[in-house]
């Protein structure tokens, strides 16, 4: 069944119908052909026999006509058969033979004519033909018989031949057609199948069909070439599909592919962690699944739903990340962002979401908020600490810490504003500088404890005694500025300064003691004594001195007074000003070695580069900064200065040490020694690189205090000189007692030396003794070479003066040692 099948089948193609066709036209048609070739030829040979028969016999009986005899005839007619052109002849006549001329006699001839070919089984074809005109044989007829075979057997080998032909086409159809068959229609068929295999895209194979047939060949050619192409395609989108796959398992964003209905259709393997499902869970179920329905129906949905993905959505989502909440196969809810963007038309209307997880973005976002939250919160606290202590750090730089009265800036500002007011409105004001009396000695005597509690009973009294509008001010030790607006004469001014003093008549009651604070003060009108704060300062300061030096009290400032001396006093308001300004220098002068013949050390002098004055020596203002206590500050900025610029010649690599000069009152600077050794600490540089000289009259002044001072230096490794020796009226076993290395005879003794005998006596004596005492000897003052080579003479240790060099500012030092490196022994 299946077999006849295949057959019906095959027998539509075009082979089957081909074959179909040759095996009809084979098995009908050509012996049909061939039977009607065959007739035809069968038929024209009969024809033609019997043309040949009848003419043949017209022709006969045309020439028996013509015979008379009877005899003749005879003959005649055994001629023709004789010739076998008949094999049956007789003429006759009424019925009756008259001639006869059979050649087979045996048989009994019954004549009946016949009118077609074959048509006895004799084979001989009989006709009748009458004989016209002869006399003899009038009426006669002439029977003729002719022989068929011949023509039979040329009609049998016709077909004979017609069949052998027919054979002979048929098995070469047949050849011909299995040749086609094997060179075409297998081959055809090969190929059909191929392309079967083609279109399913099995075809790996190479195609393997044999033909002759060019068309054929060339068919399988390109089948071929296609399906090498195609393979060839194949791989590549098979790649393709591969490195697209890798793309999206590696991807750490979920993403998911979403039918019309919202359907998953696919998704990769980070949609399998984020949600916790695994994938066939997912294939083919609602969004729902995953994703708050609230999302997806608003947003996704109506993507889908529209169908018009590219103008609807895409506008408003795609490419942008939209939070929402998603939900784990464990049930948890987390937060995620979801951005949804459609696939084209052409991919069935498909939405693709890309899902990231961002519950740990969220957790550190949380994290940021709160610490920020908390920054925040820090920060506004630590601006409003910060802007109350600015408030109380601008306050502290305005007001003095002791008496939390206004300072000199915020004083010096004041004034300012006053007089810029007082300008505007035509007015005067009068400034008082007020010092007190004898605070010294409280300070001195009773320490510095109460002689702060003091200043502090008599800033309340001032300010118990003005009015609201005037300024009071701490300006430094025991003095005090006032300012008073609109004090329109030096009257008014006077009775304010009586009230002062009325005010401190009374004593002040401190540890169960009482005492008596007296008042010096100077005042300064404007517009009459200055116009500017600093004048008015200038001013009012130098009516203070007057006021103290004349013990009045008060005193109104009058320009007749403010002299030389006056002015004098007028630099120690300067002198503040000038030791925090830079104003102030030291110049260093050198000390030899007489031993070695080497600068050994460097004396530090103060210089004052006064603004209006010039340069200004110590003379001029060393005594100043002592009456106003400035002289702390001044030595402290000494020492610093010259330890910095010995740090600044080690690092030149000029080892030398720096002297530098103290005054009786920084003997009583508690703070001095530790403040040595931080600078010295500072400067990296051992303490025996600084000398201090003290003057033998301050060395002398506090006996036990200095000891101790001195001492506690010496400890340190500092080394210390007594200067100016020979001045003041030392005890000598005190002397002794005082840790000091050195003794530098004063230079008036030095300057006249070498003509007078009484100091040169001293000069020796000094040296004797102190070498007695194992100290070493410095002259200073040596100006002449003869002077120089005394002392030689004499055994001194070191020499300082202006016959080896002035002072001069230390960067002029350096080039200057230079240039005198050789020895200034005296040859
Ligand atoms: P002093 O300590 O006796 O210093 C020596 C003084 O003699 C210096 O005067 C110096 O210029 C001067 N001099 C040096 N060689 C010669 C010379 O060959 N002939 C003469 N006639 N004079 C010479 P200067 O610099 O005017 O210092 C004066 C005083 O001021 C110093 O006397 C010292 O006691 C004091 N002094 C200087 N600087 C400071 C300092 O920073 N602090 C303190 N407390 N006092 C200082
Ligand atoms: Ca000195
Ligand atoms: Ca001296």
């Amino acid at each position: 069944m299946a077999r006849i099948n295949t057959i019906i089948q095959r027998s539509r193609t075009l082979t089957g119908r081909l074959v179909m066709g040759g095996l009809i036209i084979h098995l009908f048609l050509i012996p049909l052909l061939f039977a009607g070739i065959a007739t035809i030829v069968k038929e024209g040979y009969q024809e033609r026999f019997i043309d040949q028969v009848r003419s043949d016999a017209n022709y006969f009986s045309t020439l028996l006509a013509r015979h008379t005899d009877l005899q003749e005839v005879q003959s005649y007619l055994d001629e023709a058969l004789l010739e076998g052109r008949l094999i049956f002849a007789r003429v006759i006549n009424e019925g009756r033979t008259i001639v006869d001329g059979m050649r087979f006699d045996a048989r009994e001839m019954s004549f009946i004519e016949d009118f077609f070919f074959g048509q006895h089984e004799d084979q001989v074809y009989y006709i009748a033909l009458p004989i016209d005109g002869a006399a003899a044989l009038s009426a006669a007829t002439v029977q003729l018989g002719y022989d068929e075979s011949p023509i039979h057997e040329q009609i049998d080998s016709t077909y004979r031949n017609g069949l052998l032909l027919a054979f002979a086409y048929t098995l070469a159809s047949m050849l011909f057609g299995t040749l086609m068959g094997s060179q075409v229609t297998r081959p055809l068929r090969r190929l059909r199948d191929a392309a079967r295999e083609i279109a399913s895209g099995a075809a790996t194979k190479q195609l393997d069909v044999s033909t002759k047939i060019s068309e054929v060949e060339s068919l399988a050619a390109n089948l071929e070439s296609m399906r090498a192409e195609l393979v060839r395609s194949n791989d590549a989108i098979a790649s393709r599909e591969m490195y697209t796959r890798d793309i999206m398992n590696s991807v750490i964003e979920g993403i998911l592919t979403v039918n019309q209905d919202g359907y998953i259709e696919a998704l990769n393997p980070a949609v399998e962690n984020i949600f916790g499902f695994p994938e066939q869970e997912l294939l083919g179920k609602s969004l729902d699944t995953l994703i708050t329905p609230t999302f997806w129906k608003s947003r996704l949905g109506a993507l889908i739903q529209s169908g018009e993905h590219e103008q609807t959505t895409l506008a408003l989502q795609q490419g942008k990340f939209v939070e929402t909440t998603g939900r784990r196969k464990n049930g948890g809810l987390f937060p995620l962002e979801v951005s949804v963007g459609a696939l084209s038309i052409q991919h069935g209307g498909h939405c693709i979401a890309v899902i990231r997880d961002i519950t740990e973005r969220k957790k550190a976002e949380d994290e940021i908020k709160a610490l920020h939250q908390d920054l925040e919160r820090r920060v506004i606290q630590r601006t409003q600490e910060l802007a109350a202590a600015n408030e109380r750090l601008k306050y502290q730089a305005l007001h003095d810490a002791l008496t939390d009265l206004p300072n000199r800036v915020l004083l010096e500002d004041r004034l300012q504003q006053a007089i810029q007011t007082a300008q505007r409105d035509n007015k005067s004001l009068a400034l008082m500088i007020l010092d007190l009396n004898n605070f010294k000695e409280i300070n001195d005597t009773l320490g510095h404890q109460v002689g702060d509690l003091l200043l502090q009973r008599v800033a309340l009294r001032l300010l118990g005694s003005l009015r609201e509008s005037d300024t009071i001010s701490r300006t430094g030790g025991d003095e005090f500025a006032l300012l008073l607006p609109g004090v329109a004469k030096a009257e008014d001014s006077r009775h304010a300064a009586l009230k002062l003093i009325a005010e401190m008549e009374e004593d002040f009651i401190l540890e169960e003691q009482s005492f008596h604070v007296g008042i010096s003060i100077g005042i300064a009108l404007y517009p009459q004594h200055g116009t500017d704060g600093p004048t008015l300062m200038r001013h009012a300061d130098v009516a203070m001195y007057v006021s103290k030096r004349t013990k009045s009290g008060y005193s109104v400032y009058d320009p007749s007074c403010d002299d030389h001396s006056v002015s004098k006093l007028a630099l120690m308001g300067e002198l503040r000003h000038a030791i925090g300004c830079d104003e102030l220098v030291l110049y260093y002068q050198p000390k030899i070695d007489l031993a070695t013949g080497k600068i050994c050390e460097l004396e530090a002098l103060a210089r004052w580069q006064h603004q209006h004055r010039g340069l200004l020596t110590p003379d001029s203002f060393i005594h100043l900064a002592e009456q106003k206590r400035l002289i702390h500050p001044l030595t402290r900025w000494a020492i610093n200065e010259a330890l910095q610029q010995c740090h600044a010649y080690r690092q030149a690599n000029i080892e030398i040490s720096v002297a530098v000069n103290l005054s009786t009152h920084s003997l009583r600077d508690i703070y001095l020694s530790e403040q040595i050794s931080e600078l010295l600490e500072l400067y990296e540089l051992p303490a025996k690189n600084l000398v201090l000289e003290i003057t033998e009259s301050a060395a002398m002044s506090d006996p036990p205090h200095t000891i101790e001072i001195l001492g506690h230096l010496h400890e340190m490794g500092v080394r210390l000189a007594i200067d100016d020796f020979g001045t003041g009226y030392s005890s000598l076993s005190y002397l002794k007692q005082l840790p000091v290395d050195e003794i530098k005879i004063d230079k008036s003794f030095i300057l006249d030396m070498v003509e007078n005998n009484e100091d040169l006596v001293i000069v020796r004596s000094t040296i004797d003794l102190a070498h007695n005492m194992g100290r070493t000897v410095t002259a200073e003052g040596v100006e002449t070479r003869e002077a120089l080579d005394k002392l030689v003479e004499l055994g001194c240790d070191m020499v300082q003066g202006y016959y080896i060099a002035p002072p001069m500012p230390g960067e002029e030092f350096e080039p200057w040692l230079r240039h005198h490196n050789e020895s200034f022994i005296p040859g």
